[in-house]
């Protein structure tokens, strides 16, 4: 591991100012990055994949930024509590529970004890080409070098979302969650605080697939923020894997529906393990709106979901499997209790 100066800090203000003051050497050598559960940040620095000139250790803001709070109509989850926290919460449980499921089918215990929601939101790709520095050519570790994953081992690589320079996945679950949901993200600035939908937090590759979300440099997440509706109560994730823990998706589908009788009122779909971000399937969603659920009408939603997929080598058959974990996932949620 590369040599870094350290910080502590004990409120927002405190850590963007600490974020900020980053002496130039340290900024050529990577600039800053904030420290919560480390369970990306510091394995990668050990890779010398990350190479931060300064790390800003936020761990004293999980007394003010890591609570989480049900009220009648809004949960609020602090960005510093846990995975494990999050996910063992009763009111999360019980009325959120895509939330607590897509909490529990990621990672190990050890690493739900750990990591903090907004890393595990912010979790870089698992891609072999990024996290083995031997291979030059990586446009997100090294932008302009190429991506050895085109043409390369890409079986666990995106079929939706890809540019020509990048086709990594992004590997978590929660995001799907939360975008399924309709939740926000609340952010501290230098400027103050902003709240956005998370389907907007993060970018596809394009161009430029090193700059992975639309948060400006300093700027920190301290909560999400998700309404009570009848969607909640009604989801559900579904996650395909090689084994059935600790192990990254190949599909998965965080689904939510309002059902009015039989007819979906509204629903909401994001995709995992197949997409380089936490995949809305806004086509899915409106092929559901209107129509009966049943196995035809989930199809349909299915086949629009993946419309668009452009498959590498290896990787063609998260076509199908995409959309038949779809259709499960949508087709398990209309038999739970609105
Ligand atoms: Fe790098 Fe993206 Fe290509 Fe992987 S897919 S080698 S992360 S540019």
């Amino acid at each position: 591991m590369r040599p870094f100066e350290y910080a502590i800090a004990r409120s927002p203000r405190a850590a963007i100012a600490a974020f900020g003051a980053a002496p130039p050497d340290a900024a050529a050598a990577g600039g800053s990055e904030y420290l919560a559960g480390g369970t990306t940040l510091l394995d990668l620095m050990k890779l010398d994949v990350m190479r931060p000139g300064r790390v800003v250790n936020i761990n004293p803001l999980q007394e003010s930024a890591g609570r989480i709070s049900a009220g009648p109509r809004v949960l609020r989850l602090g960005a510093m509590a846990r995975m494990s926290e999050a996910a063992s919460h009763p009111a999360v449980r019980q009325d959120y529970p895509v939330i607590a499921q897509a909490l529990e089918l990621a990672a190990s215990p050890q690493i739900r004890n750990m990591a903090s929601l907004a890393g595990n939101v912010l979790q870089r790709t698992r891609c072999t080409y990024f996290r083995d520095t031997s291979y030059p050519n990586c446009n997100k570790r090294a932008p302009g070098s190429g991506c050895a994953a085109i043409g390369g081992v890409n079986r666990q690589h995106a079929i939706l979302g890809a540019s020509e320079h990048c086709i990594a996945t992004y590997p978590g679950d929660f995001a799907q969650a939360l975008i399924a949901l309709d939740a926000e993200v609340e952010i501290s600035s230098p400027s103050g605080v902003r709240r956005f939908p998370v389907s907007k937090l993060h970018r596809p590759p394009g161009e430029t697939p090193h700059i992975e979300t639309t948060l400006a440099p300093g700027e920190l997440i301290t909560a999400f923020e998700i309404a009570a509706t009848p969607l909640a109560q009604r989801s559900l994730y579904l996650k395909i894997r090689d084994r059935e823990s600790y192990e990254f998706a190949l599909a998965s589908a965080a689904v939510a529906l309002d059902l009015r009788g039989d007819t979906v009122a509204d629903c909401r779909i994001a995709l995992g393990g197949v997409a380089t971000i936490p995949w809305r399937a806004r086509e899915a969603e409106a092929r559901l709106k209107g129509r009966r659920m049943d196995e035809t009408a989930a199809n349909a939603a299915a086949d629009a979901a993946f419309a668009e997929a452009r498959p590498q080598l290896e990787n063609g058959f998260k076509i199908e499997l995409g959309k038949r974990t779809l259709v499960r996932a949508l087709l398990q949620a209309a038999t739970l209790e609105g």
